[in-house]
């Protein structure tokens, strides 16, 4: 108990009384994972104001023999801003460093803290002929550090790639107290390893993220949004191969969503929010894009023939401005929280090659189906860059219980069927704590290997966020919905 008070007392000195919570309650906010998939459990929670409390933070960590588990909006869906030790796991949250400190438009480059949000820096390039592309659905919660380290991708990948497309550079504290900084306005730096790359997609593991500096880009045309219904993942394929090769830059982005997927999520909206947009047909799915030119949908619908419905070409329906678009395109993005109003389900985000992707969900759906007739599937996910959400609900007949046990078997098939086809089993959202089991399984051995070295070499004394990419100890409570 006095180490406990003790210890408290030097995270005070680093924080100060008000950048420091470790009651139960005061904590309870950061400990949620959004899915439920695990229950947080920390020493304390920690907001520094400035580097040099992350400084200090570090040293006392080192001193204390603590562990340090970074988190920005909380929103990634792997767990990997989740801390698992009452003990030892200290959570620092960046959300109170959140200043914008820079728009340089001659250099297009912003630099801001990584407590800022997306929504934040789409907000402060209102009016700028210059933008930032990157696109969530999460976009008010997200922060930049977080998008860093998890290298977010999002609805604007297949015109604009991932976050670490973004990045011009970061700061960075280090497990022993030291500051990387490779933050700058030059659009090339080629003098040694890509450092500020490196970061990207480091989960939390290989420091703190303190500030970003960002690219820019000119505003592209204002885009058209068009639905295309589709009836199988064979058609959406093709069409989406078909835009990617003929629309070149102008595909912003290309979201499938099968029949089941819209059936649920319209089920979920009811009479709310008018049900089924027009543009939705009964029946069918349907591949959603947005594009700077509408030339490439002409082609689609006069010479996509061959792979369109009975050869007739792809048929797509413009959607009106009016409010129908953002309709339409709100739908796709209510898919999470319809998903989980109808309870368990076993949630893969993979990536395979575009030219694979019906073959994926051919197999993987044999594969399920192979172990139970009755499971539920849902299947959507961005086309034009192979990412598929590949979704198994609990069969209405099998308990809660059953189901855990059961959903094991469930990802072994699907994640042999991503690895078969060349893909990977985490597309976008990472690995955190979540996905160990299946980095362990998948991830090439000499990668790991790599990973490791690199880790052991800025970590000595594994400060940083353990039990992401490797297992520490199995995860409080692994009972996910
Ligand atoms: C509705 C919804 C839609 C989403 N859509 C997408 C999508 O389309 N594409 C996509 O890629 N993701 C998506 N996500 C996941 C998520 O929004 C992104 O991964 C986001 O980039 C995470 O940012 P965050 O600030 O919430 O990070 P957190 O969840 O807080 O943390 C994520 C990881 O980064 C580490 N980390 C956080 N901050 C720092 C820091 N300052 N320094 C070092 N490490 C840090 C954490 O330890 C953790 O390992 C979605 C999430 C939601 C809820």
């Amino acid at each position: 108990m006095a180490k406990r008070a003790d210890t408290l007392k030097a995270l005070r000195a680093c924080v100060g009384g008000d950048g420091l919570y470790h009651t139960d309650e005061s904590m309870a906010p950061f400990m949620r994972e959004r899915r439920g998939m695990m229950v947080g459990r920390a020493l304390a929670v920690v907001m520094p104001r400035t580097v040099e409390q992350v400084v200090a933070l570090v040293m006392c960590a080192g001193k204390e023999n603590l562990k340090l588990v970074p988190q920005g909006g909380n929103t990634s869906l792997v767990g990997g801003a989740c801390p698992q030790d009452a003990d030892t796991h200290v959570l620092v949250a960046s959300g109170a460093m959140r200043t914008i400190q820079a728009i340089d438009e001659d250099n297009a480059t912003l630099i801001a803290e990584a407590g800022c949000t997306l929504a934040q820096v789409h907000r402060a390039m209102a009016g700028s002929k210059l933008f930032f592309p990157m696109q969530l659905a999460s976009a008010e919660h997200c922060q930049l550090g977080g998008m860093v380290a998890s290298n977010a991708g999002g609805l604007s990948v297949a015109r604009y790639g991932m976050m670490a497309e973004w990045v011009r550079g970061v700061e960075v504290v280090l497990a022993d107290g030291r500051i990387l900084n490779t933050l700058s306005l030059c659009c090339k730096d080629n003098s040694g390893y890509a450092l500020t790359r490196l970061m990207c997609g480091s989960e939390g593991t290989l420091g703190m993220i303190t500030k970003v500096a960002l690219r820019l880009v000119g505003r592209p045309p204002p885009l058209t949004r068009v639905c295309f219904a589709v009836k199988t993942v064979q058609e959406a394929q093709a069409l989406a191969g078909f835009l990617r090769q003929h629309g070149g830059d102008s595909l912003y982005a290309c979201e499938y969503m099968a029949e089941a997927v819209i059936d649920t999520v319209v089920a979920y909206r009811g009479g709310v929010e008018g049900g089924r947009p027009r543009a939705l047909v009964k029946g069918q799915g349907c591949l959603l894009v947005a594009l700077s030119s509408l030339e490439v949908v002409q082609q689609a619908q006069e010479q996509g023939g061959q792979g369109g419905q009975g050869g007739q070409g792809w048929q797509g329906t413009v959607l009106a401005d009016d409010g129908e678009g953002d309709d339409v395109w709100r739908l796709r993005e209510q898919v999470h929280d319809a998903q989980r109003a109808l309870g368990l389900a076993c949630k893969h985000d993979v990536a395979v090659p575009l030219g694979r992707v019906a073959t994926f969900v051919d197999r993987a759906t044999e594969k399920v189906r192979a172990l139970r007739g009755d499971a539920p599937i849902f299947v959507f996910g961005h086309l034009a860059e192979g990412n598929v959400h590949f979704n198994v609900g609990k069969p209405e007949a099998m308990t809660a219980d059953e189901f855990f046990v059961w959903r094991e078997k469930v990802r072994e098939g699907v994640f042999d069927c991503v690895r078969a086809l060349g893909g990977s089993f985490s597309a976008e959202h990472g690995v955190g704590r979540v996905n160990v089991s299946a980095f362990q399984r998948y991830k090439d051995g000499v990668a790991v290997d790599v990973m490791r070295a690199v880790r052991g070499a800025l970590d000595v004394r594994g400060v940083f966020n353990p039990g992401v990419f490797e297992t520490m100890e199995e995860p409080v409570s692994h009972k996910s919905r």
